[in-house]
């Protein structure tokens, strides 16, 4: 008889809990797992599932504008936001219950509650205050929302969280924060009519990326009618008596909006859960350092996902989770390369990328062929719409190897992921020299651009 409860106990039920609780079930693992909201986690419940059903939603407005180009006459239009979150909630409540019924279907138990650690093999469930002992522990409580908690006022603001749930859709809406979150939402109310500044404290957004593609989409953002601001952020924040929010900025202006959402980054959600007693080492931002198998400082302990702050992406998570349960229960040892990551923001347009940035790229080798097409995507021939589609291939000139893809467009994102297969393969320019173009597509730029619109050279 085992001196443990479980094999492994899994805090958090996002998609790296799950996957991981799941697989190491079907290992033979005897798993428990706590969730203290909902199962699912940020993506599914707050994030990229009723994220990308908010950009379906605001995306229509344009093609009931698109559709007259091509002989449609479209009548009276008028949006409910009521409607959607209904809809929206409904399909993450689904969600919801087919992620309990995975669970339970491969034995995990569950225990809707919040937990903590007492000890390298002991968790206490808050709810009832059992003590639970187990061999492995595996933290994966994801990140919540940063706001700058020295601005005055920042108790007024949203955050992505409320977004999902506001009762009524504002008519002015300003977005800080120039990220992933921020530039998605900022195109999503944009849609859906509401009047939308971004104000974001950089020279551009979307740091991180190629910079070919950031102001690329900051461009198409301003000509969709969104402010974007750079250099600039709040210092105040006032609430009028008739519920309207007043922002001044460092930059001197006032910016006024029903609502103000942060959209700064996202922090491990490590507080108050016993870690640091039980010897877990935490970065300074609260962080779980781990190792490339997951595990933290203390051999029984482990995380994966946000809570880790490696590359937080779901997908990402998800792998950690896999990787661990496969290489603890399963007897098939893996770990999960963080080096090259295909990826999507759900901007409007999109942008899909895989691989080095311009920059990046120049860091590790001197001599660069860059491949750039900027053109009118064909729908928009008829529709009239004076919207730029991008393509850029980063070629290494040495070895002849495709180091990075960025495109800002439709199906960006979908791209992406076909376009990782083939960088995750090594493929060279002459690889994609070789393939013959599906006609009539946007992608078939990818395969189409003969020479190089620059050379870097030393
Ligand atoms: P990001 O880290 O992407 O961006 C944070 C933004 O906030 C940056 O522009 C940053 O500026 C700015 N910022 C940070 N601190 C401050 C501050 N004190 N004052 C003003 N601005 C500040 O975070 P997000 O919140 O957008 O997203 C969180 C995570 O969620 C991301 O890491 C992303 O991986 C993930 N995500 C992924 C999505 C996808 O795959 N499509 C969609 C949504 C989220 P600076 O650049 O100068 O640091």
């Amino acid at each position: 008889m085992s001196q443990y409860d479980y094999d492994l106990f899994v805090i958090g039920g996002g998609s790296g809990g799950v996957r991981a609780a799941r697989i190491a079930a079907t290992h033979g693992a005897k798993v428990g797992i706590a969730e203290e909201y909902r199962y699912g986690g940020t993506c599914v419940i707050r994030g990229c599932v009723p994220k990308k059903l908010f950009v379906y939603a605001s995306k229509f407005s344009e093609e009931f504008e698109d559709a007259e180009g091509f002989g449609w006459s479209v009548g009276e239009r008028s949006f409910s936001w009521e409607k959607l979150i209904d809809a929206k909630d409904q399909e993450i409540a689904r969600l919801e219950g087919v992620y309990r019924r995975n669970l339970d279907r491969t034995g995990v138990e569950m225990h809707d509650s919040r937990a903590v650690v007492e000890d390298p093999h002991t968790v206490r469930i808050l709810s009832t205050g059992q003590k639970v002992m187990a061999k492995y522990i595996l933290i994966a409580v994801g990140a919540s929302p940063n706001v700058d908690a020295s601005l005055p006022g920042v108790e007024h603001v949203i955050t992505s969280n409320e977004a999902f749930h506001l009762a009524d859709l504002p008519d002015k809406i300003i977005v800080a924060g120039g990220g992933y979150i921020a530039v998605e939402f900022a195109g999503i109310f944009n849609g859906l009519g509401v009047d939308t500044t971004l104000i974001y404290r950089g020279e551009e957004i979307l740091r991180g990326f190629d910079m070919d593609l950031r102001t690329a989409v900051h461009e198409e953002m301003v000509k969709k009618g969104i402010r974007v601001i750079c250099g600039d952020v709040f210092s105040s924040i006032e609430k009028l008596d008739n519920g309207q929010l007043v922002g001044r900025t460092r930059e001197g202006e006032t910016l006024e909006a029903g609502q103000i959402m942060f959209a700064i980054g996202r922090r491990p959600h490590t507080a108050d859960m016993g870690l640091e007693q039980a010897g877990v080492e935490l970065d300074d931002i609260g962080a779980i350092k781990v190792d490339a198998q997951s595990k933290s400082s203390v051999a029984s302990i482990f995380a994966v996902g946000d809570v880790t702050n490696r590359a937080n992406l779901t997908p990402v998570a998800i792998r950690e989770g896999h990787a661990f349960a496969d290489t603890e229960f399963g007897g098939k040892p893996w770990s999960v390369d963080h080096s090259l990551i295909a990826t999507a923001v759900f901007s409007q347009p999109e942008i899909g990328t895989v691989g080095l940035t311009q920059e990046q790229a120049l860091a590790r080798t001197p001599n660069l062929d860059i491949y750039k097409s900027s053109f009118r995507p064909m729908k928009h021939t008829l529709s009239g719409r004076d919207e730029k589609m991008l393509m850029k291939l980063i070629v290494d000139s040495d070895t002849d190897k495709v180091l990075g893809v960025h495109i800002l467009g439709p199906d960006a994102g979908e791209l992406a992921q076909a376009l990782g297969i083939t960088l995750q393969m090594g493929a060279t320019k002459a690889d994609f020299d070789r393939t013959i173009a599906v006609h009539p597509t946007a992608a078939e730029e990818l395969v189409t651009m003969r020479e190089p619109t620059e050379r870097l050279r030393g």
